[in-house]
């Protein structure tokens, strides 16, 4: 039930230890029923550590404790201030233990980046880009989000409305009470975006992180209560999909589910929520982004940002897509104007080719592996099926032969629109490439698709850019750069992306209720 590894990164060398159990009322506890799920080291297939993982019994623990909370310390009960202060303080906490944080997740999740991290981290500054990078995403942008929320703890208000000389009219912005929060393996720092702007609005919250990738959001766990939350505001529940997760989304005294995670659970979650009590959700989900180059394009940059995913020039980081293509907005389906394909399939190539695959703990590695087995299992099973159907493999379509779960970067062309590897999101670093003549052609190819969560789009024309971004339908487009959430903007999607959104501060609609009280004078 404790988790220890013994670290030795650039920045993190020592014991990483601490108590892994579920965390509800502001205690760890054991599972009420014996349980535990494996977690894998994606570099070689080894286990890592078991975690205790819990039951439907446990959720409901969680929520009574959830409800206590916010009928006693928190809800009504405790100034906006209050609970922003909290918020900044563990954003502290965090930014304190970043280096064991940022460890934990390269361990569990495989991830190429965090050497660029590390470095990032100790001397404060390396090429710009990379700085940046890690700055915004992963943990130093999740203690960003923490910040950003607190901020706004004490600024949820509502209006007077005094609709004729006889009435008027005050809105309150309400929390809902006990909301549910279901996390992705992909990003586990997602954490951030979802309990923050749940605790500023002043709910109380069951989290379960991916029970692939749990072990940071437990190690965050163990910060709030030097963070000052009082027992059941936040409750850490780990376990598996299929009976925490389900149970969560069943739960009737769980008014409000936020989800991030594939389109496949978003269904089911959405039939749970009606089974259950029509709770309220928001579904981040799935995507297979276009990415639209035009032949006025700066083309390295575009070719780069293509491959990168993420990256820009001065990146030392090549992958085909940012996170191995484990990213929700990946830019997989890649359209570019006849005039510039050639060149741009040539540069995307020696862009792929140019990869160092190894350990994320290595310096020199810039190409991490998929996260499990099943992961790797089902990005070549997609792979196999673009070379059934007829594709022509540009560039990788084999698995590297080093042992763990690594994916050569693959690129496609010579596609048609109704391929599987056209249409589904293989999450992978696997992408599509086809040519287009015009813009009127590139948009409707690009809206083609059950998807909506984000595009890219490359050109030096201002109108055209515009008129792209107006015509996508996609809840994201980004101009001359791509995949790069912020947290002061809106995040989330179009279609079968979902609905709702994350970040900025729209999010914080996501978990208020407005109450209207009138008068008659
Ligand atoms: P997933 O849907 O398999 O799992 C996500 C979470 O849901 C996990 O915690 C899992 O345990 C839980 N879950 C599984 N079955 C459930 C059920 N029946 N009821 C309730 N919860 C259940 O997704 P994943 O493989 O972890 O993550 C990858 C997916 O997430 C991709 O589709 C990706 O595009 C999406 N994603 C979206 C965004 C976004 O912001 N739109 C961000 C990151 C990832």
């Amino acid at each position: 039930s404790r988790f220890s590894y013994n670290f030795d990164t650039p920045t993190f060398k020592g014991i990483s230890e601490f108590d892994a159990r579920l965390f509800i009322d502001g205690q760890f506890v054991d599972p009420s029923e014996e349980g535990t799920h494996v977690v894998i080291n994606p570099v070689n297939g080894q286990t890592i550590a078991h975690i205790p993982v819990g039951s439907a019994k446990d959720v409901d623990i969680a929520v009574q404790a959830a409800r206590r909370a916010y009928a006693t310390t928190w809800g009504l009960h405790i100034s906006g201030a209050a609970r922003g202060r909290m918020l900044n303080k563990l954003a502290d906490l965090m930014e304190n233990n970043v280096d064991e944080l940022a460890a934990l997740e390269a361990l569990n999740l495989g991830h190429y980046v965090f050497p660029i991290l590390f470095q990032a981290l100790t001397f404060g500054r390396l090429s710009g880009k990379p700085y940046l990078f890690a700055k915004q995403f992963d943990f130093v942008a999740a203690i960003n989000t923490i910040r950003y929320y607190a901020g706004f703890a004490d600024k949820i208000g509502g209006k007077t409305i005094h609709s004729s000389p006889e009435k008027m009219c005050y809105t309150m912005h309400e929390p809902i009470g006990v909301v549910g929060q279901i996390i992705p393996w992909n990003a586990p720092f997602i954490l951030a975006w979802k309990l923050a702007p749940a605790l500023a609005t002043g709910n109380t919250v069951i989290l379960k992180p991916s029970e692939i990738t749990p072990l940071t959001a437990i190690r965050v766990a163990s910060l709030m209560n030097e963070a000052g939350f009082p027992p059941g505001v936040v409750n850490i529940v780990n376990g598996v999909g299929s009976t925490v997760g389900q149970a969560i989304c069943e739960h009737r005294q769980i008014f409000k589910v936020s989800f991030t995670g594939s389109a496949l659970t978003g269904r089911k979650i959405m039939e749970a929520a009606a089974r259950s009590n029509l709770k309220s959700l928001s579904l981040e989900l799935g995507g297979k982004s276009p990415t639209i180059i035009f032949d006025d394009a700066n083309l390295d940059q575009a070719v780069k940002w293509t491959a990168h995913g993420i990256l820009s020039e001065n990146a030392n980081i090549v992958c085909f897509s940012f996170n191995t293509g484990q990213a929700c907005s990946a830019g997989t389906r890649i359209f570019v104007q006849e005039a510039i394909f050639d060149r741009f399939i040539q540069k995307l190539k020696e862009q792929a080719e140019a990869l160092t695959v190894g350990d994320p703990f290595e310096q020199s590695t810039t190409f991490g592996p998929q996260v499990s087995e099943m992961q790797f299992k089902r990005v070549m099973g997609y792979i196999a099926s673009g070379k059934e159907a007829g594709a022509h493999v540009q560039c990788g379509g084999e698995s590297y032969n080093q042992g763990g779960f690594y994916v050569k970067p693959t690129i496609f062309t010579e596609c048609s629109a109704d391929m599987e590897i056209a249409r589904e999101e293989i999450f992978g670093p696997v992408g599509v490439v086809f040519k287009f003549k015009d813009e009127a052609e590139v948009i409707a190819k690009a809206n083609d698709s059950m998807y909506g969560l984000a595009c890219s789009v490359f050109t030096k024309d201002i109108q055209r850019a515009m008129n792209t971004a107006h015509k996508i339908e996609a809840g994201t487009t980004w101009v001359n750069f791509t995949n790069f959430p912020d947290h002061t903007v809106p995040f989330g999607g179009y279609k079968m992306s979902g609905f709702g959104r994350d970040l900025g501060e729209y999010a914080l609609s996501n978990y208020t209720q407005v109450k209207a009280v009138h008068f008659n004078l």
